[in-house]
């Protein structure tokens, strides 16, 4: 949390009832499925202890990537179960694993190995992940019921919740959702049906192509939705709430001769009698380096087009089209007026690489 003293304009606000909103509206599209906050990367950009707070009352656990994230909750004095979604890297993270209630997912047999060899002071909760086509982590089908008999076999294990990952769970007519639901409805078969599953993002929570019934037994890992984001062009959800309005000022301002041109490389080039309006944020705070010319930026009730390359700490935006605009006035990189999706989509990302690369050097306020 932000409780330093900070001059600099240029800020992220984060909405604490955006967010809470947005995780009640997850936990109505899960169902009677168990909800995972998905916090990882310093909850996408916007303060993983700020999230968990305001998230708290709608999941039943949180997941973050690795062992230190999940620490960062203990230490902040979260007592909910933390999932590690890639799991541990060196069997040194067991017992802390086992002291803190964290839940390690297991994806090779090294994996096994170590937690068959590890002395811990109360058995893990792990997830077995299996992999159904994504082809990035997990057991190959055919190994998953050895590693799931051999895993539930050992003392060092309490439970094991079977998982997977839809690589295309964000587009409706992929034939890959089929396949993997197909795969993994047989794993969860072959091993044990009644047993805890998890298969689910935010796209596939929300998606119609992914089926994933109204099953109790099924953990949505739910992330980019927390933040106000469906990324999905098809599925409907409710109303989100954007979580992160990113902010910066208007610090100088000059009239640009037509044939003059504006920034690094002198990519912008003035075509009538231009204005152009400098705002106090670059790619070191986050902003992609390289949003094309056009690239929208909120200032005074409307879209204004990027104009010039951005640099560390300035980008530059051609304001002739605006009636009124002065040095102070706060511009909205994204955030309620300009969707991060609308941003991602004009620089080729996707909002989840924009949320989470703001970076530590912009102060985030927390309302
Ligand atoms: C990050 C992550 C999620 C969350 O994905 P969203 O699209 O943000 O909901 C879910 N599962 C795994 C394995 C992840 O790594």
């Amino acid at each position: 949390m932000n409780n330093g003293l900070h001059f600099r304009p240029t800020r992220a606000e984060i909405s604490m009832t955006a967010l809470q909103h947005n995780a009640e509206v997850a936990r109505r599209e899960a169902g009677d499925c168990k909800l995972l906050g998905v916090i990882k990367a310093d909850g996408y950009g916007h303060g993983a202890i700020a999230v968990a707070r305001a998230i708290n009352g709608a999941v039943d656990a949180y997941a973050v990537a690795f062992i230190d994230e999940a620490l960062q909750l203990r230490e902040a004095g979260f007592t909910q179960p933390i999932v590690l979604l890639e799991g541990c890297f060196s069997e040194a993270e067991l017992p802390v694993c086992a002291h803190y209630n964290l839940q390690p997912v297991v994806h090779h047999q090294g994996q096994i190995d170590a937690i068959a060899g590890a002395r811990l002071v109360k058995p893990l909760a792990v997830w077995l992940k299996t992999d159904t086509g994504m082809h990035r982590l997990g057991f190959a089908p055919a190994a998953v019921e050895a590693a799931s008999r051999e895993l539930a076999s050992l003392k060092q294990v309490a439970s094991v919740t079977l998982m997977t990952h839809f690589a295309n769970a964000d587009r409706v007519d992929h034939d890959l959702n089929t396949l993997q639901q197909e795969r993994f409805a047989e794993l969860c078969a072959s091993t044990s049906p009644t047993a805890a599953i998890s298969s689910a993002n935010t796209a596939a929570l929300i998606s119609s192509a992914i089926d994933l019934g109204t099953d109790a037994n099924q953990w949505c890992r739910t992330g980019i939705l927390l933040y106000g984001v469906n990324p999905t062009t098809t599925a409907q959800t409710e109303q989100l709430q954007a979580a992160m309005r990113l902010t910066a000022p208007v610090m100088a301002l000059r009239e640009v001769a037509p044939g003059e041109a504006v920034g690094y490389g002198s990519r912008w080039r003035a075509e009538r009698a231009s204005r152009i309006a400098t705002l106090a944020i670059g790619y070191a705070d986050g902003y992609p380096r390289h949003a094309p010319d056009g690239t929208p930026v909120w200032l005074n009730g409307q879209q204004v087009p990027l104009a010039g390359t951005v640099s560390m700490d300035m980008i530059t935006v051609d304001v002739t089209g605006l009636n009124e605009v002065a040095i102070g006035d706060e511009a909205e990189l994204w955030g309620p007026n300009l969707p991060v999706t609308t941003v991602a989509d004009a620089v080729g990302s996707i909002s989840y690489e924009l949320l989470c690369r703001v970076s530590p050097r912009v102060p985030r306020h927390y309302k």
